[in-house]
């Protein structure tokens, strides 16, 4: 498919602007600041929605096939989050405008922290970080303060092998040494490893529950009495919170501070890396860090404070995504407190009715019940096929594959999140599908090496995308490919 450059004909426009009604001022821009080319395709319109629309369609994405990507939550986003996060009274709404005039905003956000105070048991909620890594950040920078403000100095956090890999980043960002701890035979954290790596150095442990095995720390409580007794925090990564909703409480579980994913949990379309939100909670005593201004309800009025003189400060611009706010509220709302707790309960059966039908046919390295998400793994795949290779192959049937090679403990792993939103007819055709690629690679391995063949483009070279991306246009690029 050509670019929308390699498209472009001299003088042809989309738009045609009317003649100049007024006398002409020349010069008021110095010459040398004025533009001489402006190195932009010329179209039609009907030549741009076109291009634009042949691109859409080569795109995937919840609306149009089965996003199996495990931690990421890709549950379907109902349409009404659209058209509430549109309205011109949101969308329109100018961050400097005045309390007085800007009342509906506030409430709906000082509202969402009430239901997200709710659903997570938790005493206090930021609506600022921009993703779940910032909600980290945010959250490592609150756990920085309080030692701060008690005089202590520790220097280390601690993180289960099993983690995402934002976690050690924000622990370091943070000026934090992180050290890791083992996972024990079920999966878990390693209750004796964690024992041997407390010392009063240790500022906290950051912890995902459920981890990213799709397995719930049967041993939180445990976990939390002997951080809390050590004087340290518990931090909880909240993306796999999808599990838990209406169903268990991290501020019941002895979790002081927890970020959520709006965009994974609450439902905003997150494929492409698009805006995000990582809310933080906190529990009373740590209450006064968060970042301002907050948001409050004083007087019959919203109202921001910007006086908190412990707060960690702005972790962001203005207040936040607002737009994905908005989203998470309407999802809230339009579900209300039995469909949230359907949420957690259908995810869960779902992801275990996956698991029942594939382990009979897949490496299985932690055999229990799962909670939103499982991990397979390659092990038992005829000539060699690999993890890749059933990935790429899943593309071939219009499926989006599954995340792969994490976590990184599990050697070969394929982790599957099919969401509560999927029927039971897509998952047992996912399964027919998964259960067909481990017969081909018995009949046909050269099939899965060099699958997909129905995509576009098929295997491409990561390494050297990653290494040596090609970002910008060069007109003499084209041309030379063209000779
Ligand atoms: C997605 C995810 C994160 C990071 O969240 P972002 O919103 O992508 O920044 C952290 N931890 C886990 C377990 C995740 O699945």
């Amino acid at each position: 498919m050509k670019l929308i450059f390699e498209k472009s004909v001299r003088g042809r426009k989309a738009v045609e602007l009317p003649k100049l009604d007024v006398p002409l001022q020349a010069n008021l821009i110095p010459e040398e600041y004025v533009r001489q080319e402006l190195e932009l395709p010329e179209v039609s319109e009907l030549d741009v929605i076109r291009h634009y629309t042949a691109l859409s369609r080569r795109n995937f994405g919840v609306d149009n096939g089965f996003y199996p990507l495990g931690s990421c939550t890709m549950k379907y986003n109902p349409k009404i989050n659209e058209d509430t996060a549109r309205l011109e009274g949101f969308s329109q709404l100018h961050p400097y405008v005045p309390e007085e005039f800007s009342q509906g905003a506030l409430q709906l956000m000082y509202e969402l922290q009430q239901y997200l105070k709710e659903i997570t048991g938790m005493d206090a909620f930021t609506l600022q970080p921009a993703a779940g890594s910032h909600g980290e950040l945010t959250g490592i920078m609150i756990v920085k303060k309080y030692f701060e403000s008690i005089n202590e100095k520790r220097s280390k956090v601690l993180i289960p092998d099993s983690a995402h890999g934002t976690n050690p980043a924000s622990v370091t960002l943070c000026g934090f040494e992180c050290t890791e701890i083992k996972s024990d035979d079920e999966g878990e954290i390693d209750i004796d490893d964690l024992k041997s790596k407390l010392n009063d150095d240790v500022a906290a442990i950051m912890i995902t529950n459920p981890n990213t095995l799709g397995l719930f720390e049967t041993k939180i409580l445990d976990i939390a009495k002997i951080m809390h007794d050590n004087g340290s925090l518990v931090y909880m990564d909240g993306a796999n919170l999808n599990a838990m909703l209406g169903i268990a409480r991290p501020g019941d579980f002895g979790v002081d501070i927890l970020h959520s994913n709006l965009h994974k949990s609450f439902s905003t379309p997150h494929g492409g890396g698009g805006p995000g939100a990582g809310p933080v909670g906190v529990k009373k005593h740590l209450e006064k860090f968060l970042p301002v201004p907050r948001v409050e309800f004083v007087d019959k009025k919203y109202k921001l404070n910007y006086n908190f003189p412990d707060s960690i400060g702005r972790v962001r611009a203005f207040y936040g995504n607002f737009g994905i706010l908005v989203r998470a509220y309407t999802y809230i709302r339009s579900n209300g407190y039995e469909g949230i707790r359907a949420v957690g309960e259908n995810a869960v059966l779902n992801a275990n009715y996956l698991l029942a039908i594939l382990k009979k046919h897949y490496h299985l390295p932690y055999d229990r019940t799962c909670q939103h998400e499982f991990v397979l793994t390659d092990k038992n795949l005829s000539n060699g096929v690999t993890t890749s290779d059933v990935a790429k192959r899943l593309l071939d049937f219009g499926f989006y594959a599954p995340t792969i090679y994490f976590p990184i403990i599990v050697p070969g792993a394929i982790m599957i999140e099919p969401t509560e939103t999927e029927s039971k007819e897509m998952l047992d055709t996912f399964a027919e599908v998964m259960i067909k690629i481990k017969e081909e690679a018995i009949t046909d391995p050269e099939i899965l090496k060099s699958a997909p063949l129905t995509t576009p483009v098929s295997r491409l070279d990561g390494v050297l995308a990653a290494r040596k991306p090609i970002l910008k246009y060069e007109k003499q690029m084209v041309l030379k490919e063209q000779e």
